[in-house]
């Protein structure tokens, strides 16, 4: 694993990270630690870090919802390189995707319903995922064009192994038409579905590292293979970070109302406290002890990170009752 700390590109970025919050709720501890490992890498190693806010979802995202975000993050120490970005601003990268997609014929609409799927595909993938297998691709031509319609596109997505390197987690192997199929593009809301706004905006962003939770590291294969059926030249470099779980070992969500920092934040809780729990759970310090964002980047060496990662491996992280009594009692 190379050494964030080792790039000499301090003085001319030429590398980018991204910060890319889904704006549909407080943030939680977990998207805390996430997003400030992922500022953390990108400041120590001088990369431009961007922020930009997935909120495609209209019916659960909103323009309050990304400013109380920014907030959030502000009050936390972080910061980022140019003007905050939100997808929903401009849908026309993602329109143009899609035509050359189309031109390529990898898009067809299919408005399958999930019930006419699972009768037609049998079960859902592990992650309750159901695939699309290829004889469910309509052969009528009209099917192969797109229309910007509020339909389902789904893109073709061949069977075969699709290696994703991995700087934290080392080398998996996917496959994306084994395990879901030809996968959702664009959403019968008229929108873009996740995996295609990331892979535009990833690129048109100019992001060369993207460092987020590894609930998403089958994504990244997906992703790879979307690179390639828009053409981008080669991929970018992935940090996938173990994720946090709470006391009875479940991820943790927005659901937990009380791990977001809003509402830590009102109960009293200093920014620095939050933020020397997470240095503490990521092996930066021997007790929790509070500290400034600012402290992370210079504490943040690759030891750490690989001392962490092995660490979750065989012990997942937990938000224990005691953590929440060290932040509280404060
Ligand atoms: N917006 C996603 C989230 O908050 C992250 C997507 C990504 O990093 O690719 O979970």
């Amino acid at each position: 694993m190379p050494d964030a700390s080792a790039h000499s590109d301090r003085v001319v970025s030429t590398r980018t990270t991204r910060l890319a919050p889904s704006p549909t709720g407080d943030l939680h501890l977990g998207n805390v630690r996430s997003l400030l490992l992922a500022w953390a890498i990108g400041r120590r190693a001088g990369w431009r870090v961007v922020l930009r806010h997935e909120d495609l979802d209209a019916t659960r995202s909103s323009v309050e919802a990304c400013d109380a975000i920014e907030g959030s993050l502000r009050w936390l120490g972080l910061d980022w390189d140019g003007p905050s970005t939100r997808q929903s601003d401009d849908l026309e990268p993602y329109f143009e995707a899609m035509r050359r997609l189309e031109s390529r014929h990898l898009v067809f609409a299919s408005s399958l319903s999930r019930r006419e799927l699972r009768a037609a595909a049998g079960a859902p993938h592990g992650d309750g995922e159901l695939r699309f297998p290829p004889e469910l691709r309509p052969d009528d031509e009209a099917s192969w064009r797109f229309d910007g319609g509020e339909t389902n596109y789904r893109v073709t997505t061949r069977s075969g192994p699709e290696i994703v390197r991995d700087e934290l987690l080392g080398t998996h192997r996917f496959d994306p038409g084994a395990e879901v199929g030809d996968q959702i593009v664009w959403t019968k809301a008229g929108r873009p579905a996740y995996q295609l706004s990331v892979v535009v905006d990833d690129d048109r962003q100019g992001v060369t590292d993207v460092i987020r939770g590894a609930d998403l590291l089958p994504s990244a294969a997906r992703q790879q293979r979307l690179r390639r059926d828009l053409e981008i030249d080669g991929d970018v470099t992935w940090w996938h970070l173990p994720i946090v779980h709470d006391e009875a070992g479940r991820r943790l969500a927005k659901r937990d109302g009380d791990t977001g920092v809003e509402g830590l934040r009102t109960a009293g809780v200093p920014a620095e406290r939050i933020i020397g729990l997470v240095a503490w759970w990521c092996g930066l310090v021997d007790t929790p002890r509070s500290m400034p964002a600012d402290t992370i980047p210079e504490l943040l060496d690759h030891d750490h990170l690989r001392s962490m990662v092995t660490s979750e491996t065989t012990e997942p992280l937990r938000f224990t009752n005691e953590d929440r009594r060290w932040l509280l009692h404060s």
